[in-house]
């Protein structure tokens, strides 16, 4: 059996609650979806949440009601999940992308200065669970007059202060696919305190359509159909019940990593500070630049040992597809970022018997491959 870099957990509680809905009058459009959305609400501590069948259609949403168009700009982090980007891409608007830190954030220092009249909104991405600084982002959109939109699809759970990631941008979008922290198989939400934002995020996930009375209803904007079902609202649910036990495990796993690798020397991991809580998303180690060229094969090793490995993420930039739009890109951060970065397992079906296994095969397989670096 491998052990992936995430997974999902599902019990009883979690097979049960889909059954239920399974066997009621509605799978999809009932009750289970309104219900998540409170509860979601009441869990990051904003007003409204508004589920979508996945995150990339609720950024898609978010960007949308933002009223992002032709000729637009974002600003936004290379290092990412293409839907990011992809989103704005699709409504004719530019991602401009603006260098990272050393723990794969949007660097705040930057930001300001990739700011045209064009300029939008701001989109940074809590990398691996870990909160961007989102009081000096707010600030500095703020300042500007543009919108904060979070993509905070890795870090459902996690804190900066004691405040919930997720309830300090103009909108914030999580991600429940399989992977994430909590999980729907597939789906998405916006939060948001803006009570207009909220009324045309459910207007878009579903045709445009406002329903009047008995019969009539009426079309008045675009829309789509994006809409979670409730067998998926019934699951989140019951997830969201465990979340917090969920991340728990994530952070003793990490716990566990951090201390068999503090004296290391191939490489490094990426701190959490104390004022701040990780949903854990991923467990990255960024290795020395003796280790850059011997990547593929220690990937190929861990994965032939069973254990799961992942990059996060090639720059969205060097992807054919904005390489095509926009021209070759670089970005000397994020460049370097995604030649050190290996995501090992991290996630709540984990045991500290597998964490330990990962760190003993990781450190033997780097040690074995370290001779080599880069000279040819
Ligand atoms: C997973 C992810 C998404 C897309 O989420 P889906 O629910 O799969 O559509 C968007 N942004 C980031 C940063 C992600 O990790």
């Amino acid at each position: 059996m491998i052990i992936p870099y995430s997974t999902q957990s599902i019990d009883d509680d979690d097979i049960d609650a889909v059954v239920n809905v399974l066997k009621s009058s509605h799978l999809t459009q009932g009750k289970e979806v309104a219900a998540f959305e409170e509860e979601i609400a009441a869990y990051i501590g904003v007003k409204h949440a508004i589920c979508f069948n996945a995150a990339t259609s609720a950024l898609l949403g978010a960007y949308t009601v933002a009223g992002l168009k032709e000729g637009d700009e974002i600003i936004t982090t290379p290092i990412s999940f293409v839907a990011t980007a992809n989103m704005a891409v699709s409504l004719g608007a530019r991602p401009v992308f603006s260098d990272v830190r050393l723990d794969g954030n949007i660097d705040e220092r930057f930001v300001e200065r990739a700011i045209t009249p064009q300029t939008k909104a701001i989109v940074p991405v809590d990398f691996g669970g870990k909160s961007v600084a989102i009081d000096t982002l707010r600030e500095i959109a703020h300042r500007h007059d543009l919108l904060l939109i979070e993509d905070a699809a890795h870090a459902f759970g996690s804190s900066i202060d004691g405040k919930k990631v997720g309830s300090s941008a103009d909108m914030s979008i999580f991600s429940f696919h399989a992977i994430k922290p909590l999980t729907t198989g597939e789906g998405g939400v916006v939060v948001t305190d803006d009570d207009a934002y909220a009324e045309k995020l459910r207007r878009f996930r579903s045709h445009g359509i406002i329903k009047k009375q008995l019969w009539n209803s009426d079309m008045s904007e675009m829309g789509y159909n994006l809409r979670m079902t409730d067998i998926a609202a019934a699951l989140g649910r019951s997830q969201l019940k465990r979340v917090d036990t969920f991340i728990n495990i994530r952070n003793e796993i990490a716990a566990y990593y951090d201390e068999r690798f503090k004296s290391e020397k191939l490489f490094t991991t990426i701190e959490i500070p104390e004022n701040m809580y990780s949903s854990r998303h991923l467990y990255p180690i960024m290795l020395e630049p003796a280790l850059h060229c011997p990547k593929e094969d220690i990937f190929v090793a861990l994965q032939d040992k069973k254990i799961g490995v992942q990059v996060h993420y090639k720059p969205i930039y060097k992807n054919t597809f904005y390489e095509k739009l926009y021209g070759r890109g670089s970005m000397f951060i994020a460049e370097d970022f995604y030649r050190s970065e290996l995501s090992i397992p991290c996630h709540h079906k984990m045991t500290l018997d597998d964490a330990k296994f990962v760190a003993d095969t990781l450190l033997e397989i780097v040690h074995k491959y370290a001779y080599r670096g880069c000279s040819f």
